[in-house]
């Protein structure tokens, strides 16, 4: 078990009130949902972040910008604390150009970062895929580019998320951008595949990719502390992070450091760190042939892994038949 859980970012879901409704929300994002973290409770966090290393935090909602106040407030905070910030968002304040002009005018107030070297920037990532399209037109987040780079020279980074067989999707959000200056926007992440989670759930099989259990390697992102509204604290940003078999503690009920010592000496956090999830698994689906077969990602196995029924019995298999493999 050489593998630690060594968080090197901070990710807060500071609420999951957003303005739009994609239909593959994880979070089951909507505008109703009024619980939001303030800038009084995630102020130590952030210092105690800065202390332990931690040197980048991503913000996120729901719809971030939406609670412009604290924008501010926690970009102000992370960088009197050295860390650099990232926000994700649906892009909807490029709906105009006034709008848009605004959201810059809060950035540069705040102090918003900029470096020739992009790893130590502040960034903005837009979700701009085949879902969120169904909500926010390509020239909103045209608008919303374009006011970026002319601010700040520097690019928006684009989350596009498609089906399969929509790949024409991509190419046609490329040439709705063409007459944007060159490197206003990069498209850093293109996702196809999707997870059974929130109301992602209804969205047929055939809109899924799927595949063996067996092909799935130990879990690759669990490097952060993802805070969520609620100050449950989870190790990753997976689709599962809703699952109280991963939680790992909760802000208001202890600090960073000591929940970070205690993930370490968690045997799942071992177990999803070091073994590959489809071996996991297959000692669960041998003892329950009628669980399910094929996954479209990571973390719909971790969810079913992460039940505390399951656990229990992988804690016994791998203590009493698989000993020295996770200690
Ligand atoms: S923009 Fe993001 S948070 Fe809002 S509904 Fe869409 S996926 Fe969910
Ligand atoms: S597989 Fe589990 S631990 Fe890994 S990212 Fe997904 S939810 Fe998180």
């Amino acid at each position: 078990m050489n593998i630690k859980f060594s968080p090197n970012i901070l990710h807060l879901i500071v609420s999951t009130k957003c303005n739009i409704k994609c239909r593959h929300c994880h979070q089951n994002a909507n505008g109703e949902n009024e619980l939001i973290l303030t800038e009084e409770e995630l102020s130590p966090v952030i210092i105690e972040a800065g202390k332990l290393g931690i040197r980048r935090i991503v913000i996120m909602g729901g719809e971030i910008f939406l609670f412009p106040e604290l924008v501010n407030a926690l970009i102000k905070i992370s960088h009197d604390n050295s860390l650099n910030v990232s926000f994700a968002t649906n892009g909807y304040w490029g709906k105009s150009s006034e709008a848009a002009e605004s959201v810059m005018d809060l950035l540069e107030n705040a102090g918003w970062y900029q470096h020739e070297n992009s790893f130590c920037c502040d960034d903005i990532l837009i979700s701009a895929g085949e879902f969120h399209q169904e909500w926010l037109s390509s020239s909103t987040i045209k608008t919303a580019i374009s006011a970026y780079h002319s601010r700040f020279k520097k690019p928006i980074y684009i989350d596009f998320e498609y089906t399969e067989g929509k790949r024409n999707l991509v190419e046609q959000f490329i040439e709705n951008m063409s007459s944007l200056p060159e490197k206003s926007y990069i498209i850093s992440q293109i996702r196809t595949n999707f997870y059974k989670f929130g109301r992602t759930i209804p969205l047929s099989d055939t809109e899924m990719h799927s595949k063996h259990y067996i092909d799935f390697s130990p879990c690759p992102w669990i490097d952060r502390i993802v805070i969520h509204s609620n100050g449950e604290i989870y190790p990753c940003c997976g689709y599962n992070d809703n699952n109280p078999g991963l939680c790992i503690g909760n802000m208001h009920l202890g600090n960073i450091s000591d929940i970070i010592s205690a993930a370490n000496k968690s045997f799942i956090i071992k177990l999803l760190l070091n073994i590959p999830m489809g071996l996991t698994y297959g000692i669960l689906k041998k003892r329950h042939p009628d669980l399910p077969t094929f996954f479209s990602n990571h973390c719909e196995l971790c969810e079913i892994i992460c039940k505390p029924e399951y656990r229990i019995e992988l804690e016994n298999e791998f203590r009493s038949n698989l000993s020295g493999i996770v200690e």
